[in-house]
Formats: C-alpha cells, structure tokens, sequence
C-alpha cells in the first residue's frame, strides 16, 4: 500500500562555503569550552559526584573533552525512587504534550547542529560529515517517534451493536536506556526519546567515552521542557551503576546497544526476577555484525568498489552495520581486490574536523590495542593486500585489506569493529550466500550483481536484518530503513521502524458491554 512517508532533515551541504564556516566556527566555540565537567541529571537537578573521569579526544588524547562526574550506586537507587516518583504523571501526561517535547527537542538540536557535530567529532573522533548525518538521525528518531507514538495513541475501536471494544497502550514503567558511543548522540536519543513518548520514565547511561554527548542531549531535553524525575542522566560505571539498574527490580525496559557480550549479559540478569518484582523485564539489545558483501561477476565493479570502501571503512568500520567481509567471486576476485586496494589508498585519512575526511581515530587505547591483535592475528590466516600507514598522533589505526581470508578465519569470523577488512574468494553465488550467513550475526548485508536471480535468491536467502542492493551497507535513514538485526546481532524490533515503540508500551483491552 502506497502511503505519504516520514521524511527527515536534511544533512548540512558541506560543498557550501557559508557552511563550511558555520561549521569551522563551531569548532572555536566548541574548544573554549574544553574541559569542563558535566554532572549527573537526577530529579531535575544536577547532583555532585564524588568519582570522576576524563573524557579524551581519540585524534589528540591531551586534549580533555570533558570530565565527567560518576554516579554512585546509592545515587543511583535515588534516581530510580525519583523515576518511580514521576511515572504516575508522566504516563497521565497527553501523548500529544510529551511528543511536542521531542519535537522541542529536535528543534533545539537543528539550531545547535554546528555546534553539536563538533561535539561528536572531538570527543568520538567521527569526521564531521558523518557526524553532521549523525545529528540528522537524532533529530529524525525524534520526529519520527513523535508522530509514531500519536498513531499508536488512537488505539483500535470495534465496535458492535451491544458491545464496545477498544485496544489501548500504556507504558511500561521505569526505562533504562545504555548506549553506546559510537553512535553518542543518534543511538543514545533515539532509544531514550522512544522511551519518553511512549510515557516510560528513562534513566540514560551512556558509554563512558561518550559522555560529554550525552550530557549536551541532557541540555537539549531539559531546555525542551521535560519534567524533572521524568528524565535522569546517569553517568557511571557499566558494571557498576549499569549492572545495578538493570538488576533493579522497578526497571521495566533496559534498551541497550552495544557489544555482544555484555548484550548477552544484560538479558540474562534481566530474566532473573527479584524479590519484591512483580513483572518480567523486557530487553532490547543491539548487539555487533560480522557483515559481509557478495560482489558477483555481473556486479558493477565501480559501484561495488565505492560501496564496499564506504561501508568497511567509514568512521574507521566501528559502525555495527560496517562491512568487515567481502565476499567476491572468482571470476572478478583478482580484478575486484586491485580496485578496491586503489580505491582505499585514495581515502582521506586524519583530521576528523574537515568535511573532505572519510577516516579518523579509532576510540580508545583498548580498541585500538583490541584491532592491532586482529591485524597480527590476520597475518598468520590471510595474506596482506593493504595496510595504510595512518598519523601517529592519536589512536590512528590505516585501514587494512586481507585477501584470502578462509571463511572461517578468526579475522572472518570475530567482530574487529575497526578498519579491517577481509576479502573471501568463491566458486559460484550458493557458496557465497553460505558463506555470507555463516556467522553467529545477522545484521546488515549487501549485495552487487546485476543478475536478477541472484538477487531474488538473496533477498529470500541473505539472513540479515538489513540487505542493501547495489548501494553501501551503513547510513540507514530513520523510517526509510529501519534498522536492526536478529541470530546474535540482537533481539528487539527496528530501529526507527514501526514496531520500536511496541516495545515500551504494555497494550491493553477493554470491552464494555452496552
Ligand atoms: N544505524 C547505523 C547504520 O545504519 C549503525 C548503528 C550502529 O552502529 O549501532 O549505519
């Protein structure tokens, strides 16, 4: 059924010198104001802290983002006394009064987005091109969820003679939402605002790497107008504050997106029911992507090279739909692998500030320590189509191509979340789908070919959540592609698709008889 669609903001147009400016200006704003500490959100007001930690720019680690006050655990009790405290009200409060907020708040970040983006870029490391996309998509998940929530809010009547019926949603209760940083400000605010409108009180803790973010996105929904206890900003420890309100037994929703151990984690102390809890917790969790690409010998070799590079490696590939396979088969195998080693060398590696820049630093010591074991490891399994060498300033890892990868090398297998790619060779398309879902993930996938069995085969065969034909892997837009995967990439609906507030949201009939 054809239907008038949602449609987003518009990404700044960077070829624009005017907006160049805006953006560089940002920037300039943006560092004066280094260094400065944020503080939790509890019940309206900010609290002191007595831990603290530095947040680092990944490009140029003297410089400090931010520092960031973290939050106990007896404070964290507080804050979800203060959750309980606002539910009654909140879920009372018209849909149409809390979805006004997320326009507010969407509002607020289109005026801040210069200066937001720069927020992202210095304390992530993203290029700011991808950073600005980044501030579309929060804006989006706003919008979109607004409009979303005021659909579900009408219900469904049927209606007979003698007999009404209605079906209704409610909130669940107290939401926590952990989020990642790779995504600081889209991720975060989308899984915090679905929350909110459906009328859940929410407690955000975001990833420590990526607090700064989230403490401007706390600025953003405070000036918007939401009620205090409402929302409450919760920096901490993961395996402290983050393990002590998931096992809270008043949490009702825990939407997190991050690595698949801890997802795995979460779900499994959520199940456990604890004394004095009367409900069962429900659990989104958006885990990794072993994501692969099948090239096939009709594919448009140039548009399968740029698609291929843009989706392994922009932001450095530490995207959960990255692209970290590539699977070609042997017809093209040579010929793809040295259009693709050219195509790489071209990238724009380094300052993460210029809008011509496709590759920054990876986020920190751990991950790039993390990534370096896996290029070693690939040494031994592959054979080294390209390493680029990168700055030397900062966590910089050179994006690296392993051909000859085995399909199920350690480098083919494991999620690297980082600059590497691998490369596998095939016989035919079956061995290439085989290939393609034999991993414990089912994320994103993609596919160039220009044979329409192959692809009617894939569409019905690629096990993945999010299949792209003929395009990149990465950047999906809110509503146009709802994003999420399933098998070990993750459980819950999609991202931005209209089943996600679903989640929050505990439905409800009434009949009456008349
Ligand atoms: N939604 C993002 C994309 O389509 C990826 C989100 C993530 O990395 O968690 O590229």
């Amino acid at each position: 059924e054809e239907k008038e669609g949602f449609v987003g903001v518009a990404d700044t147009d960077f070829a624009e010198e005017e907006r160049r400016k805006k953006s560089r200006l940002a920037f300039e704003g943006v560092r004066q104001e280094l260094g400065k500490t944020y503080l939790p959100f509890l019940n309206g007001e900010y609290v002191n802290t007595t831990t603290f930690v530095d947040s680092l720019n990944p490009s140029r680690f003297s410089e400090v983002v931010g520092k960031i006050g973290l939050l106990s655990v007896e404070q964290a009790e507080e804050a979800m006394k203060f959750a309980k405290a606002a539910f009654p009200a909140w879920k009372k409060t018209p849909v149409k009064q809390r979805a006004d907020i997320l326009r507010q708040a969407g509002e607020l970040m289109e005026e801040r987005r210069a200066e937001l983006s720069a927020w992202i870029v210095l304390e992530v490391g993203k290029p700011v091109k991808e950073a600005d996309a980044e501030v579309s998509e929060a804006i989006d998940f706003c919008l979109y969820y607004a409009e979303e929530m005021e659909r579900l809010d009408k219900g469904v009547i049927y209606d007979v003679v003698g007999e009404t019926n209605r079906y209704i949603y409610q909130p669940k209760g107290i939401a926590v939402v952990i989020s990642p940083w790779n995504f600081p400000l889209a991720i975060a605010c989308g899984m915090t605002v679905a929350a909110l409108v459906s009328g859940n009180c929410t407690l955000l803790k975001p990833a420590e790497t990526s607090s700064v973010i989230t403490a401007k996105f706390t600025e953003i929904l405070i000036e918007a107008g939401i009620p205090k206890g409402v929302f409450q900003y919760v920096p901490g420890k993961g395996s402290q504050v983050g393990a002590y309100l998931v096992n809270h037994p008043d949490t009702h929703v825990i939407a997190f997106t991050g690595s698949q151990e801890v997802g795995c984690r979460i779900y499994a102390e959520a199940a456990i029911l604890k004394p004095g809890q009367k409900h069962l917790k429900k659990v989104i969790a958006e885990m990794g992507g072993k994501n692969a690409i099948i090239v096939d010998e009709s594919a448009d070799l140039d548009q399968a090279v740029v698609g291929v590079v843009q989706s392994a490696f922009g932001y450095s590939g530490q995207k959960c739909s990255a692209c970290s396979r590539v699977i070609v088969l042997e017809p093209i195998y040579d010929a793809f692998v040295e259009r693709l080693v050219e195509a790489t060398k071209s990238l724009n590696i380094g300052e993460t500030e210029l809008p011509s820049t496709q590759v920054g630093p990876v986020i920190d010591a751990n991950s790039r320590d993390r990534i370096l074991e896996y290029i070693q490891k690939g040494k031994e399994e592959a054979k080294v189509a390209l390493e680029l060498p990168a700055p030397t300033q900062g966590y910089f890892i050179g994006p690296v191509i392993f051909s000859e990868v085995p399909a199920n090398g350690v480098i083919a297998q494991q999620e690297i979340f980082g600059p590497v790619l691998a490369v596998i060779r095939v016989q035919d398309f079956q061995e290439a789908l085989e290939v393609a879902n034999g991993t414990n993930y089912a994320l994103t996938g993609g596919l160039y070919s220009r044979t329409p069995s192959h692809i009617e085969q894939a569409q019905a065969e690629f096990e993945v959540g999010n299949l792209y034909i003929n395009r990149n892997i990465t950047g999906a837009i809110v509503s146009r592609q709802p994003f999420g995967g399933f098998k070990l990439s993750g459980v819950g609906s999609k991202a931005g698709g209209p089943d996600y507030l679903l989640q929050f949201l505990e439905p409800r009939h009434i009949t009456e008889n008349i």
